[in-house]
């Protein structure tokens, strides 16, 4: 079946799965080191990803001779705001290899913001100024043109639909045009999986399917090939969100934002870690927050308080409002209704669940995934909460030189014909006259998610939401009329095995959870030290596998 089927062979040493941020870096490090790349993208790597609209800061990083901190201190800074839950030595890379990292942005034509010269530091979520502002309104495009200087080979508008694996080692994939529908057969001796977040899998706050703060395209591909391919995931019960300007989803949540937050009475929220409310990036403790507001501490409705700041603090968070995403348009709106950053009390909102950073891939110090070969860095990866643009150039970075030089040492397995059997079983699952629309489906999913694994969860819950997802994704026959709507159902797809992950990772951590932002009613104590661990998720055949793991602490 699989040699009538597939008309398009591609072999090479490293296939970089994803040419987002955390790809594009991968695909460079590995090609300097020597080996044969290829990148595979969804989308169009020129625009494609979180950074396709552009990122105005870079944060979580140390200047040598600049910085207040040690990387050490700002690597304890990051597992004291995550309660405990990070993998320090993917902090301590971000931290510490940052900087090297702009240097190479800024060989790349993206301009980073200097005052008198010297690049200017600000704080944003460390107790120490460790961000700097940057131009990156065209940071794709910067790194696409940088690709393809050094005649790096990109796919565009390829959906990598599974991995191949061999003897717990990666050695191939199958990818699928979604324009076409055509199918291609990777053949190779690493990758580096590099897919993003995942989203769509909640409901937004607008309620419009599409309507979500990253691409929609972002529905966690790589975290169900993964577990399908039988890599551990981790820290699956943690969907996270983070807090953004009320109504104005996405414009203007991201940037740096200086502003306490206050409560309906006008007193500010004084965050887990005192003297610090002015600093601390709101979006990110969103998790805290929502305890807070549980537990009846903090009182609704929430706004942004920028009215103390400075003109020139105004005019600096405009210049970054106008680098990133769709954070004009708070700008622009807020001219056209006489909204003034001195006067006006910006309402303040939760945005919805997603999986990204904290959760997904485990992976180890060098990037490596529990199965040979198998490399991931960016949003896709677990241990590295609110690493988002600067963890995923700088462990890109690492993941691409560690895939090539796997590559180097590894042979070339040939794939098992079944296995790819099985994929094309999987795509053509979804057929032309089938009668449920992808959005429908999607919609039914996210509905489930909200009910099972919102705000409160319990065991019962969980597990019947565990048991009517069997019974929707049994049932659903997804219409599949053209290749574009076979790519929609397979992302469909992808949801529900990470909506499975979840839940079952939920039921798992039999504890309340502020960082993952995990109430569970039947188990109410916050973060017990029992429960200062990693749960691991592995996917057996049809089976879900958990395992407990130590989080391992060099920085205390
Ligand atoms: C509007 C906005 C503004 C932001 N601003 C900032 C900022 O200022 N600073 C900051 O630090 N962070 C910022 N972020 C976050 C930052 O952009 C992300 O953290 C970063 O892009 C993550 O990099 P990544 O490589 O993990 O994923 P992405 O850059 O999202 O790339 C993932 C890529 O994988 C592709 N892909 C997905 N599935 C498949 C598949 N099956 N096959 C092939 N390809 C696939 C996608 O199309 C995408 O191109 C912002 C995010 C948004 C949405």
């Amino acid at each position: 079946m699989a040699k009538k089927e597939i008309k398009n062979f591609e072999e090479v040493g490293v296939l970089v799965v994803g040419g987002g941020l955390g790809g594009c870096m991968a695909a460079l490090h590995a090609h300097c080191e020597g080996a044969n790349v290829l990148v595979v993208e969804k989308a169009n790597v020129r625009r494609s990803g979180g950074a396709g609209t552009g990122n105005d800061h870079f944060g979580g990083i140390v200047i040598p001779g600049l910085s207040k901190w040690s990387v050490e201190g700002l690597v304890q800074d990051h597992t004291e705001l995550a309660f405990g839950f990070v993998n320090q030595d993917l902090v301590y890379a971000m931290a510490g290899e940052g900087f090297d990292r702009v240097k190479d942005l800024e060989q790349m034509g993206i301009e980073f913001y200097k005052r008198d010269g010297e690049y200017y530091l600000f704080p944003q979520l460390h107790k120490v100024r460790s961000a700097l502002y940057m131009a990156g309104r065209d940071i794709k495009p910067k790194l696409t043109k940088e690709l393809q200087r050094r005649k790096i080979p990109v796919m565009n508008r390829i959906m990598l639909v599974d991995l191949l694996v061999r003897n717990n080692q990666v050695v191939g994939a199958v990818g699928m045009n979604t324009r076409d529908g055509s199918l291609t057969l990777f053949k190779t001796k690493s990758v580096v999986l590099t897919t993003g977040a995942c989203f769509r899998l909640f409901m937004n706050v607008t309620g419009v399917l599409m309507n979500t703060y990253y691409p929609p395209s972002s529905t966690g591909d790589g975290l169900a090939m993964a577990l399908r391919a039988g890599a551990a995931l981790t820290n699956m019960e943690g969907t996270n969100a983070i807090r953004g300007p009320k109504n104005l989803q996405r414009a203007g949540s991201g940037t740096y934002w200086p502003a306490k937050t206050v409560d309906a009475q006008g007193t500010p929220l004084e965050y887990p870690f005192p003297g610090e409310a002015y600093y601390r990036w709101p979006a990110f403790t969103a998790g805290w927050t929502r305890a807070q507001i549980q537990e009846g501490k903090i009182r609704l409705p929430l706004f942004r308080d920028t009215t103390s700041l400075s003109a020139d603090e105004i005019e600096f968070v405009e210049w970054g409002l106008r680098q990133e995403g769709g954070c004009w348009m708070l700008l622009e709106w807020m001219k056209e209704h006489g909204k003034d950053f001195r006067t006006y009390l910006m309402e303040d909102d939760t945005y919805e669940r997603r999986v990204s950073g904290g959760s997904g891939l485990f992976v180890d110090a060098q990037c490596q995934s529990t199965l040979s070969g198998l490399f991931a860095a960016g949003e896709v990866i677990a241990g590295l909460p609110w690493g988002a643009g600067p963890g995923a150039i700088t462990l890109g970075w690492k993941a691409g030189g560690n895939a090539a030089s796997y590559a180097k040492k590894a042979s070339s397995l040939e794939p098992f014909s079944d296995q790819i059997d099985l994929i094309l079983t999987r795509i053509k699952r979804h057929k032309p006259r089938g009668q449920d629309q992808w959005s429908e489906a999607n919609l039914a999913l996210q509905r489930l998610m909200s009910s099972y694994m919102g705000d409160i969860r319990s065991e019962q819950g969980l597990k019947i939401g565990l048991y009517r997802l069997e019974e929707l994704t049994g049932e659903w026959e997804i219409a599949s009329r053209s290749p574009h709507e076979t790519m929609r159902a397979l992302e469909v797809d992808n949801l529900a095995t990470i909506a499975k992950a979840c839940l079952s990772a939920a039921l798992e951590r039999r504890a309340s959870s502020h960082y993952h932002l995990h109430f569970r009613v039947d188990h109410p104590e916050w973060d017990p030290p029992e429960w200062k661990k990693w749960v691991l998720i592995r996917q057996v055949g049809d089976e879900i596998r958990m395992e407990h793991h130590p989080i391992e602490y060099k920085y205390t």
